[in-house]
Formats: C-alpha cells, structure tokens, sequence
C-alpha cells in the first residue's frame, strides 16, 4: 500500500483548538469479515489488532470518570471484539449514548446470530455502512453479494424496530462516492436511499449521512497509484469551506486507538498521527483520566479538507444539515 502522509504533510491547513470533550470514538481493531476498496481503516479479514480487556477496562474507566455522553465504537468490524459486548452493556448501565458502526453484513456471520437483538435490547445507535441503494455500486465498492446481505441486515434490523418511529431504536445509514468525488447533498440523497429502499426493499431508516472519502490507507493508495491523487486533493481544497472549521469532529471527539494511545480523529488515527500533548511523543488514555484536553492543538495536514470541503463530513454526516 502507498503511504500517503509525505504528500499530506507538506499541505498546509488551518490551526484548529480542541473544544470541550463529548465523545469516545474507540477504534477495537482492524479485523473485519470484508476489505472494501475505499477502507480508510486497511481492515480486513486477516487483520489481528485488536483492543484487549485492560484497555476496555481504561476506556470504561474514562468514560464514567470524564462523564463522556458517547462512546462510538468502530473498527474493523467492532463487534468481532471479544470485549465488544462487555464494553457496549457497561457504557448503557453508566447512561451513555452507544453508537456501532455496523457493516450490516457482520449481523450474518458465522457466531453472530444473537448481535441484532443484543443491539436493540441495549438500544445501541446502529451507524451502517451503506454506499448506495443500487446493488452494482455496493457490491464493486464493498465485495460480490455486500448488498444483498446488507438489505438482509437492514430488514432484520427493521423488524426489531430500527428505524420505525417510536422505538428509540436509531438507524443511520452512511454513504461515501465510489471514486474521487465530493458527495452529493445529504438532504437530497436520503430522499433518494428512502424512496428506493422503501418502495423496493420495504426499508425504514432514520438519516443518511454522507462522507467525503479521506484520501488515506487504501483509497489514497489507489489515487496515488492512479495518478488521482492531486486531482483529488486540489478538489477537496477548492472546496474548502471555513465555516466547516467550527464543526469537525476533533473539536469534541477523542479516538482510541487498540493499544488505548490517543489521537485527535479516527482519521489521525490511521494516519498515526498522535495527540500532540507536552513532550509525550504518544499519549496513552489512562493518562488522561484527570486530564482536561479543551484548548489543545490539534494536528492538521492536508486530509483534513476532507472534512470541511463542501457540505463538510464529519462522522454525523454533513456539517452543514447537522449544524441545521
Ligand atoms: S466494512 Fe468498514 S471497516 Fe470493514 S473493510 Fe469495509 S469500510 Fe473497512
Ligand atoms: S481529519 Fe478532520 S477530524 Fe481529523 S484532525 Fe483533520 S479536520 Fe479534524
């Protein structure tokens, strides 16, 4: 794979402050049942990083010291994690928000079975993956069969009552472009995802979030390797809206990494980017359960016109509706 942090480096970008700390986004690995083309993550099946019980413990330690709102748990495909449900049952009882970044066809892998009633019955928020409603795009996008399996999970979903108004059970769906575009508007397209999954699928959800594809790990790689990549970069930078700066998720979200080191985004993350903080070249969770992070610098580079070109991105979708 083709590094892409030589290129970004060099490209400057505006200094941002962290704000006040709402959200745990904890990364518990890079294992995952696919290896889809745009993975900002690398994940795939023969990934073996994976967050351990001390680490859960730290992060069930932060979250009920810190009184984090959220916890977000991604991967990979998280739920793959032998602390995923552990983690998922102690932040509830603590009173936080849940959120699982679900890749739907995990709901039907093999051991699996019982992870959409555990969802509803610990009423996680379910953030799924979910390219397109046309079965050509996710399937090129995401492997041969991703579609039919991910409309399978979404109706399962459905009928525990995700996305069906009154039952508290949130469902999201993300859309990413196929290729080196700016997604289009979010209001616009949820409109589209809900009159082709409704009247085809029978399919309920709550909104569609939409993400600019990061040009990092294995989508930058293949820009690079298509002589896409300053293509892309000049898009995303003509598209630089400063408002987007006051929305992007490093202001109020910390991620974790598997070993529990810190980082200012999940993006940095995969960048390995660590949270700049004193002399500590990394930062580790358990060194910040009294420590207040607001005002800290935040490391930028030329990526993060990927979260405020256009509409913005950001892992609640567009900054510019979600701000609405
Ligand atoms: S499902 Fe998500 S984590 Fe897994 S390979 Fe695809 S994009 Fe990456
Ligand atoms: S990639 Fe986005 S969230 Fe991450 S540091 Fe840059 S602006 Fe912030």
């Amino acid at each position: 794979m083709r590094d892409t942090w030589p290129l970004l480096e060099k490209i400057p970008f505006p200094a941002i402050r962290r704000g006040r700390l709402d959200t745990l986004q904890i990364n518990v690995g890079y294992r995952c049942n696919q290896s889809c083309v745009h993975c900002h993550v690398g994940a795939s099946p023969n990934r073996t990083e994976e967050m351990g019980g001390k680490v859960a413990d730290t992060v069930l330690e932060f979250l009920e010291r810190r009184r984090i709102a959220t916890l977000d748990i991604t991967g990979g495909a998280p739920e793959l994690n032998p602390h995923f449900r552990r983690l998922v049952a102690a932040a509830r009882d603590m009173g936080a928000r849940v959120m699982d970044r679900c890749n739907l066809t995990i709901l039907e892998v093999a051991g699996q079975k019982d992870l959409a009633p555990f969802l509803a019955d610990q009423q996680v928020e379910i953030v799924a993956s979910m390219p397109c409603y046309l079965e050509d795009n996710v399937d090129r996008q995401r492997g041969k069969g991703v579609f039919d399996s991910s409309i399978r999970g979404l109706k399962r979903l459905n009928a525990l009552g995700y996305g069906r108004d009154g039952s508290g059970l949130v469902l999201n769906l993300v859309y990413n472009p196929q290729g080196p575009a700016l997604p289009p508007p979010q209001e616009a397209l949820e409109a589209d995802y809900r009159r082709v999954l409704g009247e085809e699928h029978g399919i309920v959800f709550n909104r569609v979030f939409t993400m600019a594809n990061m040009p990092i790990q294995r989508f930058g790689s293949m820009l690079i390797s298509k002589g896409q990549f300053d293509a892309y970069l000049e898009l995303l930078q003509g598209a630089h809206l400063p408002a987007n700066l006051g929305g992007v998720m490093c202001r109020n979200h910390l991620s974790v990494d598997w070993r529990g080191f810190v980082y200012d985004c999940d993006f940095n993350q995969m960048l390995d980017l660590p949270l700049a903080r004193a002399a500590s070249e990394r930062v580790h969770l358990s060194d910040l359960l009294d420590d207040d992070l607001e005002g800290n610098p935040v490391r930028v580079a030329g990526h993060c016109f990927g979260c405020t070109a256009g509409q913005g991105s950001s892992c609640g979708g567009a900054l510019k509706e979600a701000a609405e």
